[in-house]
């Protein structure tokens, strides 16, 4: 049978079938440019000793409870490590992943807690994780340090999370995730970590539902 040759719509209508939408399964990069680092991968909250929690949703709001005695000036440091995180998501990802300070008691998905030390605890901070979220990040003001210090240690946790676990070079890198700051140096929030927040968020970035992360780690040395 001869075949009618195919009308310019419809030749059209076939390569619009055929060609995916131009946001679907593709890569995001992040669109922003940040120091380097010397981690050499990051683990995320899938590996084994991360409790495997991840956000379903990308407008993500964070709020800050300090204890009674807590100076000014720590508060300030907590607010401007808050600040530092959603000025980084708000160039990197286009507005799709972000971090909104709630001022007051307001709710939130994550609350950073300045507490004063237990004496179990010798940690400068840490986050508590689980299931689907990471709400509490937790920095104890243990007096001495300055309230930079307790600023960078938000800065951390605040990473772990929004979904970045630590550096496979924990102890021997710089990056904000590791532990070689402040001994080598001021800590580095890297385009290693954004580059691991994009794949951890890929889902959203990429206009796809809601689907947990792959384990990692994120290799730092890829493009
Ligand atoms: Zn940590």
């Amino acid at each position: 049978m001869r075949r009618r040759p195919a009308t310019v719509v419809e030749v059209a209508l076939l390569v619009a079938l055929l060609s995916p939408p131009a946001t679907a399964g593709a890569q995001f990069r992040p669109s922003c440019s940040l120091p380097e680092s010397d981690a050499e991968a990051l683990t995320l909250p899938g590996d084994h000793h991360l409790p495997g929690y991840w956000w379903d949703h990308t407008d993500l709001t964070v709020g800050i409870r300090a204890h009674a005695g807590a100076s000014g000036a720590e508060i300030t440091a907590l607010e401007e490590a808050v600040g530092t995180w959603a000025d980084v998501l708000d160039r990197c990802f286009d507005g799709v992943l972000t971090l909104d300070p709630v001022a007051g008691s307001g709710p939130a998905d994550i609350v950073v807690h300045l507490v004063p030390p237990t004496r179990d605890v010798v940690l400068g901070g840490f986050a508590r994780c689980g299931g689907r979220g990471c709400p509490d990040v937790v920095v104890l003001d243990h007096g001495s340090p300055a309230p930079a210090y307790l600023g960078r240690v938000a800065l951390h946790e605040l990473g772990h999370a929004l979904g970045l676990g630590h550096p496979t070079n924990l102890h021997r890198t710089t990056d904000l995730m590791g532990y070689g700051w402040p001994s080598r140096g001021a800590p580095v929030l890297s385009d290693c970590d954004v580059d691991a927040l994009a794949h951890v968020f890929a889902w959203a970035l990429e206009g796809g539902e809601p689907v947990p992360p792959g384990p990692g780690p994120y290799d730092c040395s890829q493009d």
